[in-house]
């Protein structure tokens, strides 16, 4: 059974926390998406934060 932490996605133009996801522990490196920001109010990239 592996593991599983909660991390939030923050977009890494205006670093704003715009969604939750889980993630494996024992996964390397930090995950990366591009999603929407409602702020930026277009695809960005979000990264990983804790
Ligand atoms: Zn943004």
């Amino acid at each position: 059974m592996s593991e599983r932490v909660e991390i939030s996605l923050a977009c890494t133009e205006c670093e704003t926390r715009n969604y939750k996801t889980t993630r494996k522990k024992e996964h390397e490196g930090q995950i990366t998406l591009k999603k929407h920001c409602p702020r930026c109010n277009r695809h960005t990239v979000h990264k990983e934060t804790k």
